[in-house]
């Protein structure tokens, strides 16, 4: 079992944070490189079998630091999709999910970035955790370490779309996206890692300035402030017309926005919601996801699949520069599904 340790959680650090630690060890700096090959081209975390490592280096890292952060409690497999959702124990004894989704070559992790979520949308299972603490750059990582080594095939894209809000963990985030990305850590494409906030405004805008290849979607889930405040309180922070307007001012080439759309049964299904829907995306060059709600034991249900087509028929109808699709979420018979992931068991003594 991992035992919560005051060591230095060298798993997670980024190649200068690395060449720091070496020097400060007495270790040449090329020894970073190594090391951060062995950490994530290779997912090692016994320091005794990195090969081409120095004796003192490898004793070192046995001594002072920890290398594996999460370890694996439960795997949870669907009957119907190769979908599995894997629930990992933090070394401080908290859990976390990661669901894995198989679709023919194409293999998804969404991954988890804070042990719970402060953001309390009213739909999501993680919300009802309320937020523990951040997960660490180590522990994001970790998950899809873990995932890549128990399933056969290749990873070919991860959202940020699991447990917490990414952008209220955004530089841990962002450092374990720039590990995946990477061609000596992961060597996933930018395009491939997609990054979903609720709309956390001020960090939408620090992930623009800084020119953050990666994928960007918005929780827009309501049509207009009064449904969505509802729904989401963030909304009160930053309404809808000022997530459209980064959206459309960052609609260039490579940079579209996502905007998601998660329907909820007499909330945000109506036929004037796609109205609404519709004219406040007209000429914003963006992707509109919809995605029927995944009924958890809330109070939130499902639209029946004539009122989603009617829904979707508006919209596509009405296509002015937006793209629309739809995402069924696997994996619903094991709460894998989108915003169905939520810690129901208590953590072990
Ligand atoms: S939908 Fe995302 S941001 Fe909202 S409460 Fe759930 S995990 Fe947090």
């Amino acid at each position: 079992m991992l035992q919560n340790s005051d060591k230095f959680i060298i798993k997670g650090k980024d190649l200068l944070e690395l060449q720091d630690w070496c020097s400060k060890k007495g270790h040449p700096k090329f020894r970073a490189q190594q090391l951060f090959e062995w950490m994530y081209f290779h997912g090692e975390s016994n320091p005794k079998l990195m090969s081409n490592l120095s004796q003192s280096l490898i004793n070192d890292l046995q001594a002072d630091c920890v290398l594996q952060t999460l370890e694996i409690e439960k795997v949870s497999s669907s009957e119907n999709e190769a979908t599995n959702k894997y629930l990992f124990r933090t070394a401080d004894n908290h859990f976390i999910e990661t669901v894995s989704m198989v679709e023919v070559n194409r293999h998804t992790v969404c991954i988890s970035s804070q042990i719970g979520c402060s953001v309390d949308c009213d739909f999501c299972a993680t919300a009802t955790m309320g937020i523990i603490r951040n997960l660490n750059t180590g522990e994001i990582v970790d998950q899809l370490n873990y995932i890549r080594e128990k399933v056969e095939t290749s990873i070919t894209n991860i959202v940020f779309m699991g447990m917490g809000e990414p952008f209220l963990n955004y530089e841990r985030v962002l450092k374990s996206a720039d590990i995946f990305h990477n061609p000596k850590g992961f060597g996933l494409g930018a395009h491939r890692i997609t990054i979903s906030t609720a709309g956390i405004l001020p960090k939408i805008k620090k992930f623009y300035e800084e020119d953050r290849k990666y994928k960007l979607a918005i929780s827009l889930n309501a049509s207009n402030d009064e449904t969505r405040s509802e729904i989401m309180p963030v909304n009160n922070k930053w309404p809808i017309s000022e997530l459209v307007a980064i959206g459309r001012s960052h609609a260039h080439r490579n940079r579209k926005v996502m905007f998601e759309y998660v329907l909820l049964a007499g909330v945000n299904d109506s036929l004037d919601n796609a109205h609404e829907l519709s004219s406040l995306l007209r000429g914003v060059d963006c992707k509109l996801n919809i995605i029927p709600y995944n009924e958890t034991d809330g109070k939130y249900r499902r639209p029946d699949n004539d009122a989603i087509e009617s829904f979707l028929a508006i919209l596509s109808a009405r296509q002015k520069g937006y793209r629309v699709m739809v995402r069924w979420s696997k994996g619903q018979d094991i709460d894998a599904g989108c915003g169905q992931l939520a810690v129901k068991q208590e953590p072990h003594e």
